[in-house]
């Protein structure tokens, strides 16, 4: 099964991402996570995006679109997978669609998390990050007001979740993701799911609305 998840930020599509490529044993990528850790490493990659992701701007797509490929072409063609982040404007939903029509592959569906802006602003003011094993939630939730509650290891804030940035990021989100949204709908892979429920019931939704329950 190949499926898009797209939502706006902090909408949970890390998240959601992990478990429902978990829960179907299919291949996970975000684009957002591969790029912060470029940006953590100091790699070449790191050093040209890091001024894109501390603004909150979209990569250029002449950078993005080659390292999906890359991933792409990096696995069997008939491997499953889940993609978070990636396509993110119309001209990456049609760099995506020409790569699998040339290998004669398709989508199966594209999820797209719905959480109305107010509570987006409200995650994104507390939220923290372990970058060790990828668990994501509220600072409160933290062991000892700095450990992740998953794996121990230190968590803490993204770079990129100050206010101004989330506002940028919400703005390119509707001004070039929305699109894409409108685009899978029109071809009939569209799946919404309202997605302010606690993590475990969102997951749900996901897996039944895909079939995989
Ligand atoms: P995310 O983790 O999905 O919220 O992504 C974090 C940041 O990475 C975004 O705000 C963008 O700066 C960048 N990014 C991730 N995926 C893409 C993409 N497909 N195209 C352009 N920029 C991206």
């Amino acid at each position: 099964m190949r499926i898009l998840l797209l939502g706006p930020p902090a909408s949970g599509k890390g998240t959601q991402g992990r478990k429902l490529a978990e829960s179907l044993g299919l291949r996970y990528l975000s684009t957002g996570a591969l790029l912060r850790k470029n940006v953590e490493r100091k790699t070449p990659l790191g050093l040209e995006v890091e001024k894109y992701l501390n603004r909150g701007d979209y990569v250029p797509d002449d950078l993005i679109t080659p390292i999906l490929i890359d991933w792409l072409e990096q696995h069997p063609p008939e491997t499953g997978w889940v993609l978070d982040g990636y396509p993110r404007s119309l001209s990456q939903a049609q760099s995506l669609d020409a790569w699998l029509a040339a290998h004669s592959l398709d989508i199966h569906f594209a999820v797209s998390l719905e959480v109305p802006e107010e509570e987006l602003l409200n995650r994104i003011s507390s939220r923290v990050e372990c970058p060790s094993c990828h668990w994501s939630g509220q600072f409160v939730q933290l062991n000892a007001n700095s450990d992740c509650p998953k794996c121990g290891a230190p968590a803490s804030r993204r770079a990129d979740d100050g206010k101004e940035n989330f506002h940028n990021r919400y703005q390119k989100f509707t001004q070039h993701t929305l699109p894409v949204i409108n685009h899978y709908k029109a071809v009939g892979k569209l799946i919404p799911v309202p997605a302010t429920a606690p993590k475990e019931e969102v997951a749900q939704s996901i897996l039944s609305a895909v079939g995989g329950t």
